[in-house]
This record gives structure tokens, C-alpha cells and sequence, in this order.
């Protein structure tokens, strides 16, 4: 858009330059061409006042001295030629009169001058000489006796030396007559063409004048353009700047006109510039642009690097982490094991009491058969017997609890009814319950409570809990545990509420931290609810504990629900 605006404005400004230079050229060479036209114009007014050219009309006999007096008039003004016609158009004196070309004798009464200035006006005429075949301006003024017309006195102007003058000063200029016939040009070619196609009335009238005989008069089909009097214009395939103005006192324009090449040359050189000052914007712009990227890519590269450090750092962190998540999972399944070993050797008491029962029992059992069979009542003997395997059976379940709940957890999850896993619990602790005299509550729903997990953890957790409410309410005189089994749209919860004393503040800020024990040594290692806590977060369930309004603790278990499963 830059290089267009720049090239048309200089395509503006060199017009408007070079119409104002045309201006002023065309008023030079209008009132040069006027006055080399003016020089001659009084010459035949003067010239027919004479009495020698009077005479000359009057006595045909006196016109060699006219003769003499027009050749001594024409050399001295310069005129092509001076002459004098009688009425009825034939020349009677002529200041070429001894030259082959001389006029005398010859009848001119077709010339529209002659006629012009028997009607009493100036004859002003541009026409090819039909005597000489050269081309001239012709000038007449009728010659008067007591007021009546007696000739007619022509001068011919040649002007060459006004076409060789536009010439040699390199200038395109030429005038067309009234028909629009270049009559004079610095441009041969188009001499005696016309602007516009001559209508055929305007062709038969010059034909008739004989104005330029021998001559075709094309046309070079620019009057159209030429209409506007300024302007540009096409003559022959090549563009013009031209302008035009009337000559006074006749009936003829002059053109001016200035190539246009120069408006071209000057638009092609400011194009060049343009192109050029636009393409090295463009280069700076270019040059400034990779710098910026440069430099942009080289931020982004240390950025890149900062990352990338930042990134192994934190691939370093996580490999970390994973590599102590695992050290942890270990240590806990550790912990869970040593919990059980630890809960296993507290409860060992209580079963051995459980076991030797049933075993002085089954002891007494069999000492009362063989009574019976070395008595021969044997009738009675299989009551003993089934006596006998229903405790081997409550035995055998007692060590089958144990079994599965030494053993190491799968780690596999699968779906586990909850109310299973506490009824596990249950018996595996009941022992220590009868021994304690704990009164039991429990409520929950007929539906299975399935959550996802692992069996014999979800049996630690119930264990740990209760175990550790049948400790607290050691002291207490009334020894009750309830627990609430519930299910909400995602959880299941269980709550085991105790009538121990509850916890202090600190206790309870500590509850979950491993070691944490306010028990005598050898009563507890703190690791129950700490373990807890990890198998519950495991299972993605939550663990909290707090006091109830009347005293006891309560310790509440949140584990998701899995929908539309049974175990
Ligand atoms: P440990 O039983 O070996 O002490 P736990 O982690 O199981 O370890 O328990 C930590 C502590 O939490 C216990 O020492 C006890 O002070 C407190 N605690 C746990 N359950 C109860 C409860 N039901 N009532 C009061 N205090 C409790």
C-alpha cells in the first residue's frame, strides 16, 4: 500500500508539475506563433492603400511597377510572397512576378480569402499553395476605391521556421484549423491529418478550396479525447499529458502535450526506491523478528531445562515416595502381624480358659462312658459322645478363629459383608467378653453390608476396637458395648460405643500415632489403633473417635459401599 500510495503521488505530483509547465509553455508558444502570425497582418492593409496597387487594378499596364513595389515590400518584411487580385480573382501583380512560381495571371476567385475580402473582410486562410505546392498562411484585405471593392491584397506566410523553432526545442505542439486539420507540428507524422473522421459537407468544401490538394486527411481519432481541452490522451500507442488553448483572432486551437514517459520514468524510479527502502523494512523487520525468536527460543529452551530439571527432581520425589509408601506398606503388614501376635498373646489366657473347659469337660465326658461301658449301661452313651463332639466341634472353632486370624492378609480385595467380618470378631473375642461380663448391644440393618476389601484386616480392625473398649471399661461397674451397623447411599458405618471413661483431650490427639499407649507395659504396645487407621485408609474409609454424651468412648468406622454385590 506504501509503494502504491508513493507511486501514485508521484504520478500526481509529476502530472500537476507538468501541467503547470505545459501551461505556461503553451501561452508561450501561442503568443509566439500570434505574433510571428501579427507581424504580417497590417502588411496587406498597408500595402492596399498604396496608389501603385490602386493603379495596377485599374490599368493592368502599370503592374510591372507594382511588381516591383510588392518584391521590394516582401523582401524587406520576410513574407513568403505578396500579391494582388483584380475582382475577378486573377492575379494582376505579384512580388514573385520573375520567378517560375509567379503568380501573375493565375485566378485564385476559389480561395474562401478572395471571397472573404471581396465581401470586405480579412481573408485569413491555411492552405497548400496550388502555384507552389508549399504550404502557407494566407492573409488578405480588400483594396477600396471610393468605397468600393476593387481587389483583393494577399499576403502568404511560410511557417516553417515556427514548426523547426517547436522542433529543435524538443517540443511536441501543433494547431488544427477550424475542420480540425493539423496544420502546423513539431511532429511530421501528423501534418495534414485531422483529429476526428472529416464529415463528407467539410471534405467536398476543402476539396472545393483545393486547401490541401493531394492530401488524404486521415484522421488519427482523437478529437474525442482532445474535446476536454486538457487532459491526457493516446496518439499512436503512446500516452500524452496535453493541454489546449484558442488563437485569438482565428479559428484555430494549439495543443501542447508532454509524454507521459516522464510521469512512467519518475512512478518506476519511485517504485525502485520503494520497493527497495520497503524491502530493507521488510529485511529490519525480518532481522528484528528472528532476534526476537531467537531470543524467544532461547527462554524457552532454559525454560524447557528448568522444567525438565524441575521434572526429574520430582520423578526423583516420586520414585521416593513409592520406594517409602512400599517400606511402609511392609512395615505395616508387619505391624498387622505383630498386632495379632501381640493380641494373640493377651487373648491367650482367656482361651486357654475356653479350651481347658471344653477339655476337663470332654475329660469328664469320657471317664463317665467307660464307666457306663464297664457298667454295660450303654444306652445312655451316645448322648455322651454327641456331648462329646459338639465340644470338640465349639474347640475346633475356637482354634479355627485363631487360624484365620494369624494368618497373613491375601491383600487381595474382594467383597466383604461386614456384619460377617464383625460376627468373626465376635467370636473370636467372646471369650474374653464372657470373662470380662460385658453386656453386648447390636444393631443394624437385614441387608449385608458389603464393602470392598479384605476379610481377615476388616476382622483385625473390629478387634482392635473392641479389644480396646474391653480394656478401658476395665474399672467401669457397668460393662456394656454397642455397636451400630448403618448404611448410607456411599458408606457403610460402624460405631462401637463403650461405658469406659472416655478419652482425655491428648488421648484423643494421639489416638492413631503407633506407640501411642496409656497402658501399663506389658499391656499394650500402642499399636492397635495406629495399625487400624492405616487398613481403614487402605480400604479408602475414614476413622474417627470421640466421647459420648454419657462418659463412654465411641470410635466410628467409615468404609465405601459396594453396590449390588454379595460376597
Ligand atoms: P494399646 O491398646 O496397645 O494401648 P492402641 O493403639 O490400641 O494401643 O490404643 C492406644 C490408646 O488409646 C490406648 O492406650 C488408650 O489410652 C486409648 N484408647 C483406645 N480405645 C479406647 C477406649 N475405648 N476408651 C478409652 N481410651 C481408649
Amino acid at each position: 500500500m506504501v509503494i502504491w500510495a508513493a507511486v501514485s503521488s508521484t504520478g500526481n505530483l509529476t502530472i500537476r508539475e507538468l501541467e503547470s509547465t505545459g501551461e505556461a509553455r503553451l501561452a508561450l508558444y501561442d503568443s509566439s506563433l500570434r505574433a510571428a502570425i501579427d507581424r504580417y497582418r497590417y502588411l496587406p492593409y498597408v500595402v492596399a492603400r498604396h496608389h501603385q496597387v490602386t493603379r495596377a487594378i485599374e490599368n493592368p499596364r502599370t503592374a510591372h511597377t507594382a511588381n516591383l513595389y510588392l518584391q521590394q515590400v516582401n523582401d524587406q518584411s520576410g513574407a513568403a510572397a505578396l500579391y494582388v487580385l483584380d475582382r475577378s480573382g486573377e492575379t494582376v501583380a505579384s512580388s514573385n512576378w520573375n520567378t517560375p512560381d509567379s503568380f501573375v495571371g493565375e485566378d485564385y476567385s476559389f480561395r474562401p480569402y478572395f471571397n472573404q475580402s471581396l465581401a470586405g473582410q480579412e481573408g485569413f486562410f491555411f492552405g497548400i499553395g496550388v502555384t507552389t505546392g508549399r504550404a502557407g498562411l494566407f492573409i488578405s484585405h480588400p483594396i477600396r476605391q471610393s468605397g468600393e471593392v476593387i481587389g483583393v491584397v494577399v499576403v502568404k506566410l511560410e511557417l516553417e521556421e515556427v514548426e523547426q523553432n517547436w522542433q529543435d526545442a524538443g517540443e511536441t505542439v501543433f494547431v488544427a484549423d477550424a475542420d480540425g486539420v493539423i496544420t502546423l507540428t513539431s511532429h511530421g507524422d501528423w501534418k495534414y491529418k485531422t483529429l476526428s473522421p472529416l464529415s463528407p459537407a467539410n471534405r467536398a468544401r476543402i476539396e472545393n478550396n483545393r486547401q490541401y490538394p493531394g492530401r488524404d486527411l486521415p484522421s488519427l481519432d482523437v478529437g474525442q479525447q482532445l474535446a476536454k481541452g486538457s487532459g491526457i490522451v493516446a496518439i499512436d500507442g503512446h500516452r500524452y499529458l496535453f493541454d489546449s488553448k484558442p488563437i485569438r483572432g482565428s479559428a484555430w486551437r494549439i495543443f501542447y502535450l508532454t509524454s507521459m514517459d516522464q510521469v512512467t520514468d519518475r512512478q518506476g524510479a519511485v517504485m525502485l526506491i520503494a520497493v527497495i527502502a520497503g524491502g530493507m523494512i521488510i529485511l529490519v523487520i525480518l532481522f528484528l523478528r528472528e532476534r526476537e525468536l531467537k531470543l524467544a527460543s532461547q527462554r524457552e529452551a532454559l525454560e524447557f531445562e528448568r522444567i525438565q530439571a524441575l521434572n526429574t527432581r520430582l520423578e526423583e520425589e516420586i520414585t521416593e515416595r513409592r520406594k517409602t509408601e512400599e517400606e511402609l506398606r511392609g512395615t505395616q503388614n508387619e505391624l498387622v502381624q505383630a498386632g495379632k501376635l501381640a493380641a494373640l498373646g493377651q487373648m491367650s489366657a482367656a482361651i486357654a480358659h475356653e479350651i481347658n473347659q471344653p477339655i476337663a469337660a470332654i475329660r469328664t465326658f469320657c471317664a463317665s462312658a467307660k464307666l457306663m461301658i464297664e457298667r454295660g449301661k450303654t444306652e445312655k452313651l451316645d448322648q455322651n459322645i454327641s456331648q462329646i463332639s459338639a465340644l470338640t466341634e465349639r474347640m475346633g472353632a475356637i482354634t479355627g478363629q485363631l487360624k484365620t486370624f494369624s494368618r497373613k492378609s491375601t491383600g487381595v480385595l474382594e467383597p466383604v459383608d461386614l456384619k460377617v467380618a464383625l460376627d468373626n470378631a465376635l467370636q473370636l473375642l467372646s471369650p474374653q467378653l464372657q470373662q470380662e461380663e460385658c453386656t453386648f448391644e447390636r444393631n443394624e440393618p437385614e441387608t449385608p453390608l458389603i464393602i470392598r476389601a479384605d476379610l481377615v484386616r476388616i476382622e483385625q480392625i473390629c478387634v482392635n476396637i473392641i479389644r480396646n473398649a474391653l480394656d478401658a471399661m476395665q474399672g467401669s461397674s457397668i460393662k456394656r458395648i454397642r455397636i451400630d451397623l448403618d448404611a448410607t447411599e456411599a458408606d457403610v458405618i460402624m460405631r462401637i460405643t463403650d461405658t469406659g471413661p472416655g478419652m482425655n483431650e491428648e488421648t484423643l490427639s494421639l489416638l492413631f500415632d503407633p506407640f501411642f499407649t496409656t497402658k501399663d507395659p506389658g499391656q499394650g504396645v500402642g499399636l492397635g489403633l495406629s495399625v487400624t487407621y492405616g487398613i481403614v485408609r487402605d480400604f479408602g474409609g475414614s476413622i474417627k473417635a470421640y466421647n459420648t454424651d454419657t462418659a463412654g468412648a465411641c470410635f466410628e468406622v467409615r468404609l465405601p459401599l459396594l453396590k449390588g454385590k454379595t460376597p
